[in-house]
């Protein structure tokens, strides 16, 4: 028997083996028909009905929320409810009943493909994302006309227990009701890593694979499924030696993970003495716990843009510090690092309020972005700063600034903080006047002049998601070009290597908050290459540690030199594989 294979994304990763449980459902079979004048206001009311029942049927599901699920994902509910309230969706198809004197379905179906053909337009990743949101909420309008009733796993059960979902898209509400079933991975064939499912996917810690194009064609209900995120591969009704070899790998991975835990209390430090910052980088409150289950020493990165998602207007300044406090308490007061908002290019409100020109963008990455943003609507940044320095004294947190380009950046944001200090000093009200206030290294520019952003900031970060995005000109969520990302591109080792020696010779930290510092095979390189502080995503920390404690940065450091001044990756790639052995 061969066994068949499919591709996509893996999006959180991990292994899974189970049987599928195929959710078909997308697109509801429409077709028009007339109706007749004297029945048109019946028709209306129909629709009108159905409106209401969704309404209901959402709200059931908001009461449903586990505790504990991400705010943003509660949020996306709330979306769909608002949705349900916009004239788009609840006038407009009135008026189209009446105007074409047609079925309720079908005018549902033209207004649904006017609004997606809207978002198709649109330049900007995140939004174009948004139209699945639009499906969500009609399909559900179409299936309460239909009398399809709903969905089997929007009622709560347990028969889906240990399953694989395999389905064309999910919703927020569906993702919701389901992490209550112990589903065991999930593969949808729409979506990127950007997608909500994604989202939801790695903060729940299930493998998933999205982009799996045509999946639902190759694959029958109850088929047996193995789901390797880590490749990106679903196999459909493995040999037996290939499932032998999978549940092998599956214990290999508890009994690896069962190993980590006991280096949770080790200090991270080089066989050679030379001790190492190991921090985590958090974004949704679901991390909190990994933070505190691998005891992280402190926070290297906390991305606070979620904060600003899927609402109608920014957080207050009172919202902003009751988080960081509640943030500082749910994570014992170990040094946070909170990197103030970076909104814009693919990471936005999703309402826009933050400002027009993001979304009407050419190129939104090089565009009204981090600082940028901050700094031309001082509204959405000035509440967030003065949070951070109430908060500031209330324990160990230290300030970033996301996206730097220029020196005037710097000393803009520095005479806005200057100013609030003042205010503060006056009103008697208490912030850390000594607060530690460091940078991004993600912008070639920056990178470039670290040595000058080091005369002024008190540490340096490097995010080398962008770093790599910015100087390989690649845009981060366009997988047509994802093969140009390469962290072993000599261009992006020497503006690393720049940034750390620009560190050292102004005697201020620096860090990598990157995905690159979190992947097991660029630790050692980093290492010689004098990098001496990792922000790493929780889940990856113990690994990253176990990396570090087996690594003696001597026998690095010459090497990795040699990494840095390959001329061809094939060469480079294995430098870095004897580095790893050795
Ligand atoms: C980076 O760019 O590497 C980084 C850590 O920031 P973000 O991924 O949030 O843009
Ligand atoms: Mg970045």
């Amino acid at each position: 028997m061969t066994t068949l294979s499919l591709h996509g994304v893996g999006v959180s990763k991990g292994v899974a083996i189970g049987k599928v449980h195929l959710i078909e459902r997308n697109q509801q079979e429409t077709r028009e028909y007339q109706i007749e004048e004297h029945l048109l206001q019946q028709e209306i009311a129909r629709f009108k009905i159905a409106i209401s029942l969704a309404r209901q049927q959402l709200r059931s599901v908001r009461l449903h929320i586990p505790h504990g699920t991400p705010g943003n994902i509660a949020s996306f509910i709330e979306t769909h409810l608002l949705m349900l309230e916009d004239s788009a969706l609840v006038e407009e198809p009135v008026n189209i009943i009446r105007e074409r004197q047609c079925n309720a379905e079908w005018a549902v179906k033209i207004q649904r493909d006017i609004l997606v053909s809207v978002f198709d337009q649109m330049d900007d990743a995140y939004l174009r994302t948004r139209k699945d949101d639009v499906d969500h909420v009609v399909n559900r309008i179409q299936r309460i006309l239909l009398d399809h009733g709903l969905e089997a796993h929007e009622v709560p059960d347990t028969h889906l227990e240990g399953c694989i979902i395999l389905a064309e898209d999910l919703s927020p509400a569906d993702t919701v009701m389901m992490q209550h079933h112990g589903i065991a991975a999930f593969v949808i064939e729409h979506g990127g890593p950007t997608s909500h499912t994604a989202i939801l996917a790695r903060s729940l810690g299930i493998p998933s694979i999205v982009g799996v194009k045509r999946a639902l064609r190759y694959v029958d209900e109850g088929d047996m499924l193995i789901v390797d995120a880590d490749a990106g591969v679903v196999l459909v009704n493995p040999d037996p030696v290939i499932l032998e070899h999978y549940k092998q790998r599956q214990l290999d991975i508890i009994r690896y993970q069962t190993e980590l835990i006991h280096l949770k209390e080790a200090a991270a430090i080089t066989l050679d003495g030379i001790e190492i910052e190991l921090q985590a980088n958090i974004e949704l409150e679901k991390d909190y716990s990994i933070v505190k289950k691998v005891c992280a020493k402190g926070v290297g990165l906390y991305r606070t843009e979620y904060l600003y998602m899927n609402r109608v207007a920014p957080p207050s300044e009172e919202e902003h510090y009751q988080t960081y406090i509640k943030t500082m308490e749910m994570l014992d007061n170990i040094p946070l690092t909170l990197r103030t908002m970076d909104l814009g290019s693919d990471k936005n409100s999703g309402t826009g309020y933050e400002s027009t020109s993001i979304s009407t963008s050419v190129n939104p990455a090089l565009g009204l972005r981090a600082i940028r943003l901050c700094l031309k609507e001082p509204t959405l940044f000035e509440p967030q700063l003065r949070a951070v320095l109430r908060a500031s004294a209330k324990g160990p947190l230290r300030m970033m600034l996301p996206m730097l380009s220029t020196l005037q950046e710097v000393r803009d944001i520095f005479s806005i903080i200057k100013g609030i200090k003042q205010e503060f000093s006056e009103k008697g009200i208490p912030f850390n006047t000594d607060l530690k206030i460091g940078g991004m290294i993600e912008v070639p520019a920056a990178a470039v002049c670290a040595d000058m952003f080091a005369q002024y900031l008190d540490f340096l970060s490097i995010g080398t998601n962008d770093l790599i995005q910015y100087s390989m000109a690649i845009d981060r969520v366009n997988d047509e070009v994802n093969y140009l990302y390469d962290p072993l591109n000599p261009a992006i080792l020497r503006l690393i290597h720049m940034t750390i020696n620009a560190g050292r010779q102004h005697n201020i930290p620096v860090a990598m908050c990157g995905e690159m510092a979190g992947e097991p095979k660029y630790v050692r390189l980093l290492l010689g290459l004098g990098l001496r502080e990792f922000s790493v995503h929780p889940a990856s920390l113990l690994e990253i540690k176990r990396i570090i404690n087996d690594s003696k940065v001597v026998d690095l450091e010459a090497k990795a030199l040699q990494i840095l001044n390959a001329k061809d990756s094939s060469f480079a790639n294995e430098m870095l594989d004897s580095l790893n052995i050795l």
